[in-house]
């Protein structure tokens, strides 16, 4: 059997009558930007996450950057994140002209471990950004209350955790809101890119709206800020609000299989992913375990048609891209050791039982085999 990492024919073809008649319709209206459908999708998915605002932008990692803008981030300011992540997280914050200051990770989660943070505030210290990493959200109380405590604004990067709650909350509820993205494979992806700002806060929301465009604000051709081109497509928005009918059964599938390499680990030299007790709703972006001869595991998986991946190998303060930080192997001893040890088995919503009983035998066997040896 092959087990793909993620199956989006399979997603298109349940849904295709109502998708296609989606994109014919959009294509029929003549309204191509900044229309009905990105109007309405903003309020659907800012009102299932508690959230006043939502912007519709061209990219979760748009999103990213175009709320820290909003938010005042700049030139001399730090802001401190995860080294443990998809680029984007770091990307918005340099590409503000800000520094970003890397906390370690809590090597159950991967997620940001609230407890460095403190000693990582300096006096330019402007705000904190964490990731919702593979689905669970982070400790954001825990964030939040030192982040009050120093003056600090959180913005969240919340692109894999599009309906995941913790303690009954969404992302986005306690600070000055979430990014998330609409890449074709994330939980809920368009055919191509897309990306939203959550957000209660009016003016943050107000700005994202101008910076979206060009920074004009009154006139036309009136630059108040310099702004980005971040439009959302009707196209993508038409899709989305059909497929986003479905992600609370889709995220549902997602748990029943996670359920099933559960089981299928257990006893094993293989660490199945750590659910948080304050975790009320883990969305499984990724299926993450780690084990320290992962290498030999993503062989023999990949052996057997089983499309694991590994997200993510490298903790960014080691790749050249973010050498000029000043970082050195060690200094953050949980993101490099995870890049190391982890990998993501395949969970996807539109793979079938089967496949997934497949790949939690493969890796049931992996597991049992080297404990013989
Ligand atoms: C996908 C992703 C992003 C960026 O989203 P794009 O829509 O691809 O720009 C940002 N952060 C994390 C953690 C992601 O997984």
């Amino acid at each position: 059997m092959n087990v793909p990492p993620v199956d989006l024919k399979s997603q298109y073809l349940e849904l295709k009558e109502e998708i296609d008649a989606a994109v014919l319709g959009v294509l029929a209206s003549g309204f191509y930007v900044q229309g009905v459908n990105v109007r309405t999708l903003e309020e659907e998915i800012a009102t299932a996450h508690g959230a006043k605002f939502g912007i519709a932008v061209n990219s979760g990692t748009d999103a990213q950057k175009i709320a820290l803008q909003a938010m005042g981030i700049g030139p001399g300011d730090e802001v401190i994140t995860t080294p443990f992540s998809f680029g984007a997280t770091v990307e918005c914050i340099l590409q503000n002209g800000a520094k970003p200051v890397f906390v370690d990770i809590d090597p159950r989660t991967y997620n940001m471990d609230a407890s460095q943070i403190e000693k990582a505030i300096t006096p330019r210290t402007r705000a904190i950004h964490p990731v919702h990493l593979f689905g669970q959200l982070c400790d954001i109380e825990g964030i939040v209350s030192i982040a009050d405590k120093h003056g600090l604004m959180v913005f969240e990067d919340g692109a894999q955790a599009i309906g995941s709650t913790r303690n009954g909350s969404c992302c986005a509820a306690l600070t000055k809101g979430a990014s998330l993205s609409f890449y074709a494979t994330k939980n809920l992806g368009a055919i191509g890119d897309g990306g939203m700002v959550l957000t209660n806060d009016e003016k943050v929301a107000e700005l994202c709206r101008v910076l979206r465009i060009h920074g004009g604000v009154g006139s036309p051709y009136w630059y108040e800020y310099v702004g980005h081109t971040s439009r959302l497509s009707e196209l993508q928005a038409a899709v989305l609000r059909v497929k986003f009918r479905k992600l609370g059964q889709w995220n549902d599938l997602r748990q029943a299989h996670a359920k099933i390499y559960d089981r299928a680990l257990e006893g094993t030299g293989i660490a199945a992913p750590f659910v948080d007790p304050q975790t009320t709703y883990h969305t499984y972006h990724q299926y993450t375990v780690r084990c320290e001869n992962r290498d030999e595991f993503l062989a023999y998986l990949k052996e057997h048609q089983v499309g694991a991946g590994v997200y993510y190998p490298f903790a960014f303060h080691l790749t050249p891209a973010y050498a000029e930080l000043g970082y050195k192997k060690g200094d953050l001893p949980e993101a490099e050791k995870a890049g190391s040890e982890v990998l993501s088995l395949p969970i996807q919503s539109h793979l079938t039982t089967e496949q997934v009983e497949y790949a939690a035998d493969v890796a049931r066997h992996f597991a049992v085999d080297k404990a013989a040896v």
